[in-house]
This record gives structure tokens, C-alpha cells and sequence, in this order.
């Protein structure tokens, strides 16, 4: 069994929800073995559609990378996602964020994921689940830290 993280994002119609069902979601493909709070941030790129709604969750799979890939898309239309423009308003986005201690690189997947160590939505739902990732998240500048905030409604 393999390790993966997944990041995922909503920000059409109730993105919460949509977010708690893609990590409900997930369970088909194995264990979560953690998953953060939700985190509401900024939209990122471009910036006039509505805020994003984060988290991260880690799952335990024997699907090797490419079909995990494959899984994540068969959710991520089974939960309402239609091809938009890039960096536009998405009902959901499933990424791999991190496979074992893969690095690995083609025209379809690259892992660990191009923005693991660039994104405040990334790095700090990361952080709250592995505290190895703290010290990368507190490497970002405040201007993108400060673009992410924990989401206190859940109930736990
Ligand atoms: P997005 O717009 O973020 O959903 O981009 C999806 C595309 O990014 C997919 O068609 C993938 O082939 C590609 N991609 C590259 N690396 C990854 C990754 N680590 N996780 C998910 N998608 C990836």
C-alpha cells in the first residue's frame, strides 16, 4: 500500500459540502489516514470568482499514481465538475499532492504537485495534518500565508 495526499478545492455553489463529499469520496480508493480542517482562501490567478474552499486529506491506496489520477477524475465528475477555463471557477479539483516519497514527472502527472511548495491553500491544511510540512509553510511570505484562513464552523 502506497500513501498519497490529495489536495482538494471547490468554489462553486456550497463548496463546504462539495468538498466533504469528495473527501466521503475517497474512501473508495482506500483508509484516510488523516485529513485537515476546511480553509477558506482567495482565489487564486484570477481573482473575480468566489473564494476557494480547501483541505487536504491523506488516504492509504495499492492504486499506483496514473489510476489514482484517473480515480481522482472519475470523482471529481461524478461530483459535478465541468471543464471550465484555467484557473476559473471549479465545483471541485482533486490533486496529487504528494505519492510516497515519489518525484516523478510527464505530460500528465507530476509529483509531488508544481505548487506543493508555493500555495498557502496547499501548505497550511499540509501542515495541520504532518508537521513536517510546518517549516515549509512558514517559509511563505506573510502576503501569502494571510491569503488562507481556517474555517471554525465544523463541527469536531
Ligand atoms: P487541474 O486544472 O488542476 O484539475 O489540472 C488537471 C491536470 O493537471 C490533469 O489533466 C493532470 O494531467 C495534470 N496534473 C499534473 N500533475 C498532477 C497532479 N499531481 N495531480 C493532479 N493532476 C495533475
Amino acid at each position: 500500500m502506497a500513501v498519497a495526499t490529495i489536495g482538494i478545492g471547490a468554489n462553486v455553489g456550497d463548496a463546504a459540502a462539495s468538498v466533504e463529499r469528495a473527501i466521503e469520496a475517497l474512501h473508495d480508493l482506500g483508509p484516510i489516514i488523516a485529513r485537515s480542517s476546511l480553509y477558506r482562501s482567495d482565489p487564486w490567478g484570477k481573482r473575480n470568482q468566489p473564494d476557494f474552499t480547501n483541505a487536504v486529506a491523506r488516504i492509504e491506496t495499492s492504486l499506483p499514481p496514473r489510476a489514482l489520477l484517473v480515480a481522482l477524475q472519475a470523482i471529481e465528475n461524478r461530483l459535478g465538475r465541468v471543464p471550465g477555463e484555467r484557473w476559473g471557477p471549479r465545483a471541485i479539483d482533486l490533486d496529487i499532492l504528494l505519492y510516497d516519497d515519489l518525484g516523478f514527472e510527464d505530460e500528465l502527472l507530476r509529483i509531488p504537485h508544481r505548487f506543493l511548495f508555493e500555495r498557502a491553500f496547499v501548505l497550511v491544511p499540509l501542515a495541520e495534518i504532518d508537521a513536517d510540512f510546518e517549516i515549509w509553510r512558514d517559509a511563505l511570505p506573510p502576503t501569502e500565508l494571510n491569503t488562507v484562513e481556517r474555517i471554525v464552523a465544523r463541527s469536531e
